[in-house]
Formats: structure tokens, sequence, C-alpha cells
């Protein structure tokens, strides 16, 4: 055996980044949460991020559309995401589409220091165009997850999220009701 008599090297972890990303519904929280989970399980040091502007259902809990869920902490802006922990070795962030340009960088300075970055968000807003600073964090990551919900017109997987309101701003946050999941002939049928 070549490791015979060699001490076990001590667990490094190196740094990286992960983007989850598809339209509503599509099981983003789920998945994030269920990555966050895994490394609690690994006994990892967590903290979780969201943009204070997601206060759908909870002030401070990352909340899926089936209630599961994990405590987080609001932040204004991407750069108070580096006052994290000294000792947090993953960052799970959600709906990472609504916060600031600077995103990509505080997640590739978080994952050079060798914290695994999980990254959970919209990649098209309502108009089908790439949301916020989730196109540039898919071209830094190591890992892109591309997931779909279930069209609610023909039931083929859905990639858009369609908006069923006049509404023209596009943050208008995630309620039911007002957006659903469409595939790309049914998200183009009614514009
Ligand atoms: P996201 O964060 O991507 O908006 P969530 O993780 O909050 O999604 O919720 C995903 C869950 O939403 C699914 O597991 C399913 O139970 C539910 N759901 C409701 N409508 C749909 C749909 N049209 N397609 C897929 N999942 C749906
Ligand atoms: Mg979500
Ligand atoms: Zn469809």
């Amino acid at each position: 055996m070549i490791n015979e008599g060699i001490e076990r090297p001590k667990i490094f972890q190196r740094g990286s980044i992960e983007i989850i990303c598809g339209p509503m519904f599509s099981g983003k929280t789920e998945e994030l949460l269920r990555r966050l989970r895994r490394a609690q399980i690994a006994r990892l040091k967590v903290e979780i991020f969201k943009p204070t502007i997601d206060i759908r259902y909870d002030a401070s809990a990352v909340v899926s559309h089936d209630l599961n869920s994990i405590q987080s902490t609001p932040v204004e802006n991407a750069s108070s995401i580096l006052l994290l922990g000294s000792t947090t070795q993953v960052v799970g962030i959600d709906e990472a589409q609504f916060f600031d340009d600077e995103l990509p960088n505080v997640c590739e300075s978080l994952a050079n220091k060798g914290v695994r970055v999980i990254v959970a968000g919209l990649d098209m807003d309502y108009t089908g165009k790439p949301f916020g600073p989730i196109p540039k964090l898919m071209a830094i990551a190591e890992f892109v997850t591309k997931i779909t919900a279930v069209c609610v017109r023909c039931g083929v997987p859905a990639s858009r999220s369609y908006r069923l309101t006049e509404n023209e701003t596009t943050i208008l946050l995630g309620e039911k009701g007002s957006y659903e999941p469409r595939c790309r002939v049914c998200f183009n049928l009614d514009r």
C-alpha cells in the first residue's frame, strides 16, 4: 500500500462557486437547502444570505415554496456578505438575481479564500432576458446547474417565468399568482 505508515492529510477545502438557476418554481431554493443540509451533516460551518428585498414569507429564513427552511441573514448589498464569520466554510445565497453587480466579485473573493459558495437565483427575468448578476456568476462558476419547473400550460419542462400582472418593473417578488413557469412555446403565446 502506497499510503502505509503515512499520516492521512488534513482535509483541506478548496473554494468554489456553484450556481443553481432556472425559472420560478423550478426548485432552486429546495436544491440550495439540500446542498446546505448535506454540508451541515458533514459538520461544515454554513451561513446563508439573501437580499433584504425578499421578505415574501419570513424576514430571516430562506424558505422554499414547499416551506422547507433554514435561518438566513438578510443583507442590503452584496458586499455585506463579506462580513461573514471567519470560520465559515460554506456560504449559501438565495434570490441572488436581486443583488447588485458586486456579487460576482464577492463570490470570487470568498471562493479564493477557500469558501464553497452556492448561489441560487433566476437566470432570466419575466421578459426572458438574463437577470442581474446571474449571467456573470454563471461564467465564473465551477459548476452550473440549470433546472426546470413544469409548464403550467402544457406540462413540459419550463425554462421561463411568465408574469401574469401588468406591472412593468422587473422587481416584482414571486408570490404565487403573479408568475407562472412556462416552456418557450407557451411563454411566447400571449406576448
Ligand atoms: P424556486 O426557488 O425555484 O422558486 P422552490 O424550491 O421554492 O422553487 O419550490 C419548488 C417546488 O414548487 C416544487 O418542488 C413543487 O413542489 C412546487 N411547484 C409548484 N408549482 C410548480 C410547477 N409548475 N413546476 C414545478 N414545481 C412546482
Ligand atoms: Mg426560491
Ligand atoms: Zn408549455
